[in-house]
Formats: C-alpha cells, sequence, structure tokens
C-alpha cells in the first residue's frame, strides 16, 4: 500500500471503531483476578459471578485439574501438529469414543473449538445440489459455517414451526436438506422445538443437526442435552457442541453421528485437517469431565433445584421470565439504557451480571441474562434474587 492508502485504512478503521465506541456497543473486557468460579476476585472487587457458562461448576473442579496435571506428566504440554500427521494420541480416541456412547451415536470427531465444528461442517457434506435450512437466531459460527458452503440457503422465523415447513416445501427441489439449529438459544434460554423439527424432517424427507453447546453435560435428565429434553436422542443425525461451557469449560468442540459423516469430515473437513490437535491437558480433562457426569447425577440435580429455586422466587418478585427449565434466564428489561443501568446497579451490589441490547437481542427487548450454576450455593442465589427484589419497581413494569 502507498503511504497515502496505509495513513486512510487506518483513520478508516479508527473511524469505525469510534462509531462502536460512541453508540454504546463497545464491548469492554473486565479482568478477573481469580480462577474462574462462583466467587470471583476482580478489577471492581469481590463478585458474586452469573454470567459463565460453567453451568455443572466443572471449570476448577479438583478432579479436573487433577486430570489435566497427570496428562502434561504422562502427555507433556503440546502437540504441535495436526491429527493426521503426528497429532493423535489414545487419549484423544478415548474422548471421541467416550463422546459417541454418551449421546448414543456411532462416532466423533474433535475440533479446537464448536465454531470450528460448525464452520467445517456443512461445506464438507453439501454442493450447490442441496439446502440448508436455518433457524433465524442461530449461533454466530453455523451462520459463517453454512456461508462457507455452496448450498441455498433457507432461514426460518425462530421456532416457528409454519415458517419451517414453507421453507421445507421451497426446499424440496434440492438433492439433500439439512435442517439447522442451536439446541439451546443462549440470549431467551428458550430450548429448540426438536421434537416438532423432526416430525417436519420426517415428513420433507429432511436430515437435522443441532448444536447443543448450551446443553450437552447438564440439561436433560442425564445431561443428553436438549435432545435427551425433547426426547429425540436417535432422530438427530448430527449433534456439534463445545467442551468450553458445562464440560470443564477449557476449549474444544465436536461434531458427532453417524459413521459415514464422521468418515468423511475426518477426510475433508478443513478446520480438523489444517488447524492443530486438541491439547493432551484439554483432551483428559474433559474426558474426566464426561465421566463425572456419567458416574453421578448430584451437580445435574443440583443445578436443577438451583435453576427451579432461582425461577421461581423471581417469578414470585414479579420479573417476566421466559418459559423453559434452562439455567439462562434472561430479565427482559426493554430500554437498552434501563438495562445497562440495572446490570451496573447489580455491580455495585457484587452482583456479576451483563446487559445485553441491539444488535446481540432485537430492537427493544434488552435484558440481563443471569446464568444459574450447580457451584451456587442457595445463599448466593438469595443474595441475587434479594438484589432483584430491591430494584426499582418501575422496572419491573417496564419489562
Ligand atoms: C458457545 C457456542 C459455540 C462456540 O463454542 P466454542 O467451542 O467456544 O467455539 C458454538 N455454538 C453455540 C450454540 C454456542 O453457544
Amino acid at each position: 500500500m502507498t503511504k497515502q492508502n496505509t495513513i486512510s485504512f487506518y483513520s478508516h478503521l479508527r473511524a469505525q471503531f469510534k462509531d462502536i465506541y460512541e453508540s454504546d456497543h463497545y464491548k469492554e473486557e473486565h479482568f478477573i483476578l481469580s480462577p474462574q468460579g462462583v466467587h470471583l476476585f476482580t478489577v471492581k472487587g469481590k463478585l458474586l459471578n452469573f454470567c459463565a457458562n460453567n453451568y455443572l461448576g466443572l471449570a476448577n473442579h479438583p478432579e479436573i485439574i487433577e486430570s489435566a496435571r497427570k496428562a502434561l506428566d504422562l502427555y507433556g504440554y503440546g502437540m504441535a501438529s495436526v491429527r493426521f500427521i503426528c497429532g493423535t494420541h489414545e487419549i484423544h480416541k478415548q474422548l471421541e469414543q467416550k463422546i459417541s456412547n454418551f449421546l448414543q451415536t456411532e462416532d466423533t470427531i474433535l475440533y479446537s473449538s464448536c465454531f470450528d465444528a460448525n464452520g467445517g461442517l456443512f461445506e464438507t457434506l453439501l454442493t450447490e445440489k442441496d439446502a440448508v435450512i436455518s433457524d433465524r437466531l442461530n449461533h454466530a459460527s453455523i451462520i459463517d459455517g453454512v456461508r462457507l458452503c455452496k448450498a441455498t440457503r433457507f432461514r426460518y422465523n425462530h421456532a416457528d414451526m409454519t415458517h419451517l415447513e414453507t421453507k421445507l416445501k421451497s426446499a424440496q427441489k434440492y438433492r439433500y436438506r439439512i435442517i439447522a439449529t442451536d439446541g439451546v438459544f443462549s440470549m431467551d434460554g428458550d430450548v429448540a422445538l426438536l421434537n416438532e423439527i423432526c416430525d417436519l424432517a420426517d415428513r420433507y424427507n429432511s436430515y437435522v443437526m443441532v448444536d447443543d453447546s448450551h446443553a450437552t453435560g447438564f440439561f436433560g435428565n442425564t445431561g443428553r442435552g436438549s435432545i435427551e429434553y425433547r426426547n429425540v436422542i436417535n432422530r438427530v443425525g448430527i449433534i456439534t457442541s463445545t467442551f468450553g461451557k458445562a464440560l470443564g469449560g477449557g476449549s474444544g468442540g465436536f461434531t458427532s453421528g453417524r459413521k459415514e459423516v464422521i468418515d468423511i469430515l475426518r477426510q475433508r473437513s478443513r478446520p480438523y485437517l489444517y488447524s492443530n490437535s486438541l491439547s493432551p491437558i484439554t483432551t483428559a480433562a474433559t474426558l474426566k469431565a464426561i465421566d463425572l457426569i456419567s458416574n453421578s447425577r448430584n451437580l445435574i440435580k443440583k443445578l436443577h433445584e438451583n435453576v427451579k429455586y432461582f425461577r421461581t422466587s423471581i417469578i414470585s418478585a414479579g420479573f417476566k421470565i421466559k418459559p423453559d427449565n434452562h439455567p439462562i434466564v434472561p430479565i427482559m428489561i426493554g430500554d437498552a439504557s434501563t438495562a445497562k443501568n440495572v446490570a451496573d446497579q447489580l455491580l455495585l451490589e457484587g452482583i456479576y451480571v451483563i446487559a445485553f441490547s441491539y444488535p446481540v437481542v432485537p430492537k427493544d427487548t434488552a435484558r440481563i441474562r443471569f446464568q444459574i450454576s450447580a457451584a451456587h450455593e442457595k445463599a448466593d442465589l438469595e443474595v441475587a434474587v434479594s438484589a432483584l427484589e430491591n430494584l426499582q419497581p418501575s422496572i419491573i413494569n417496564g419489562s
């Protein structure tokens, strides 16, 4: 670039940044000074945490830390290779097998993240002869994954089964059709209507893909996710999910399903072929996380009780919340600056929650999102409930 052009490029970026900053869409990063958990030391003092995806409190569970330590001793730190060159340990295969058993699928392939699992999925399986029918509120990684493939894209209004059916009718002329949906939508905590989606898929000869990142490990009776909650375990063709939330919260993701699907992903999926293997530390820790969940329902039960207590209490306090028994509990405020004020006020009382507003959620549906964990004690939840009860009644009425 010429010097002139370079100067212009930087000034273009500065203007864009200024715009973000001045329109209240700037995302600040708050430093936390202690390990992830319910009680955090941060630059803003000691906070009670309600905004992590640490649903089972496994992020710093002693047995997980111990497994990670052992893996470090046994396998060392780095893989420095992709899987098919010299990046596969026995524990990678064990983790794939364990996930397949857990989700009752035939095979599983690991990725560095669920973002990568979704990014490497559609392009590998579909061509311009095919179609993807996607919920409008799907996670950015599904949207990007679909963008990378040449299949025709249809979008249906969020959770609108009539609209999905219309789109399926339009997509009949394509060779193969995949309906793609989040299992649980992170901004509302609502669960995809997977039983109805599977019925429609049967009627319109389509395949179903679910990204269960906000459900794997803790949601449903035994933690199999939204597919268990909606009773469709063997009806969903492809499941993608993350290790970065309930399953220890380190990093990594996977795609699980039929052998034919996983076989071809292993040969062709670009984020798998061209990106580093999951570190042994994360792999071993995730294996332990799945063992902990499989061997005892205690954490899932405690999470369930916490969610029930919190939801019931804030409904009695007069707040409107969306149904479904998910630990994501958005408190609907409406106005963006009111939501921000509420979050700031809660922060002053030591409660760490985030306000979400446009463009992350639709205009005038700003909200405060609470995320409940099995690591919360009843006393922690009581603190949050009483802080919410003490908010101005006008805020509740505005909801
Ligand atoms: C969090 C999330 C992801 C991203 O997972 P990573 O493993 O952190 O990349 C993908 N999809 C959904 C639905 C998510 O909630």
